[in-house]
């Protein structure tokens, strides 16, 4: 047994009760250093390998205790932590392993979407700030958030991906207009966002001047990591609730509830419907291996091409749980509404799935990923790569 393992045990002994307060809960895990075993100690991590953290994590989970975990699927706190400098990671990581910083994610614009590298968001530096002006779009939690991460272009001689910046943006300042949008399944969490002289300190700038993109690329990582669901049982609800995927709902394990749905709709003994929740039972357990795997790849720091074949597994998953689901239910799930819960709940299932085909990057653009970095296919051709940005035609 690791002396972390014993050390964990012997914290779990002293400190863990299911009926402890959440807050001091929480609190004691982040401040004890069991939030983030992978980061240094200095940020609130014990510097443990992979294999030992995994380890420490699952003696939490066997005591039905929450908190670690946040290294792999907090994306706030792990972009910061991975890259900038210490008086901005002093200010935040704790307060984000806390889930006292509301986060968005300043990211896509009306021409630039899967092609993040064409953002027109305009950075100008004055002084020790930047100013900034452009529009934001698909933005979730920006009408609450306190910062943003976001994108900006600061030198548009460069070829597209070298002139971005990335930034660690105030929300709550004149010149940020939020409008919210109505999504397909009647929740509106995402919005757009108007940006018009609106200022960042250059100290809240990330990685390098114009190096922006490869800060994209690790937050990115953590992002498709969370959305893939690799971890969603080391840390319980509270370790994935700063990442986006879970700003919108913990991460389900659709193959228990729909056993559920099975019994209480007397089809448990259904061959057809026992041979598909096998299935979907199958694909959740080979997904949670692959993301284990991802995330051991990705490490602090770097990205994985591997965290794309998750995600891409979950959309797939979610979209055959949600016709599942449907299935389970019949002609009941042509009723919807409040007096209809099971009905709502299928149908949301259904239409929510989008979310994780698009959100994060699509999944063909996480199939392009799997062909070039982990088939090596040839790359798509991309005549605009390398000219200064300011010559690149905009697609809006
Ligand atoms: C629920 C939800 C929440 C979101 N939250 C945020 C957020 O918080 N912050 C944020 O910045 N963005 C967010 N987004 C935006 C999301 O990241 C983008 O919608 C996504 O990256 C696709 O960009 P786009 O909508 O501009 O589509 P486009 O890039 O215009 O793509 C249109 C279609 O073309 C396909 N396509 C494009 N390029 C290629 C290619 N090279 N090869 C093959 N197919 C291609 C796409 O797969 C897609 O089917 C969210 C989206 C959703 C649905």
């Amino acid at each position: 047994m690791s002396d972390a393992v014993r050390e964990a045990q012997e914290f779990l002994a002293t400190h863990w009760s299911p009926s402890i307060d959440a807050n001091e809960w929480r609190e004691l895990v982040v401040d004890q250093r069991w939030a983030a075993l992978r980061w240094p100690s200095r940020w609130y991590g014990r510097d443990l390998t992979d294999e030992q953290a995994t380890e420490v994590e699952a003696v939490f989970a066997a005591a039905g205790a929450p908190g670690p975990g946040q290294d792999v699927v907090n994306l706030w706190a792990g972009t910061l932590v991975t890259s900038c400098q210490d008086p901005l990671k002093e200010q935040f990581v704790r307060a984000l392993l806390l889930d006292q910083v509301a986060m968005c994610l300043l990211y896509s614009e009306p021409g630039a979407g899967s092609d993040l590298a064409g953002i027109r968001t305009n950075a100008v530096r004055d002084g020790d700030e930047w100013i900034i002006n452009g529009q934001k779009v698909w933005t979730s939690g920006a009408r609450n958030a306190d910062y943003g991460m976001l994108i900006a272009r600061t030198d548009w001689d460069q070829p597209k991906h070298r002139g971005i910046s990335f930034f660690w943006f105030p929300m709550r300042q004149a010149g940020v207009e939020v409008r919210p949008l109505r999504q397909a399944t009647g929740d509106a969490r995402f919005n757009e966002v108007f940006i018009t002289d609106a200022r960042v300190l250059d100290t809240h700038r990330l990685g390098e001047l114009n190096g922006g993109w490869w800060v994209l690329q690790t937050a990115l990582a953590y992002e498709r990591i969370a959305m893939g669901g690799s971890r969603r049982g080391a840390g319980g609800a509270g370790a994935t609730r700063g990442a986006t995927a879970a700003a919108h709902g913990e991460i389900p394990t659709p193959d228990i509830s729909l056993q559920r749905l099975a019994r209480a709709v007397g089809k448990a003994d259904d061959p057809t419907i026992r041979q598909s929740l096998m299935h979907l039972y199958c694909m959740r357990l080979v997904n949670e291996w692959n993301g284990a795997r991802a995330a051991a790849a990705a490490k602090t720091g770097t990205s994985s091409p591997l965290a794309s074949l998750g995600k891409l597994a979950m959309a797939e998953l979610l979209h055959y749980a949600g016709h599942l689901q449907g299935m389970l239910l019949g002609m009941e799930g042509l009723l919807d509404g409040n007096q209809n819960p099971r009905a709502r709940d299928a149908n949301y299932s259904q239409l929510n799935a989008y979310f994780y085909s698009i959100g994060g990057g699509t999944d063909q653009i996480q199939r392009n990923i799997i062909g070039e970095r982990i088939l090596g296919l040839p790359k798509e051709p991309e005549v605009d790569r390398a000219i200064p940005f300011r010559e690149v035609k905009a697609s809006s």
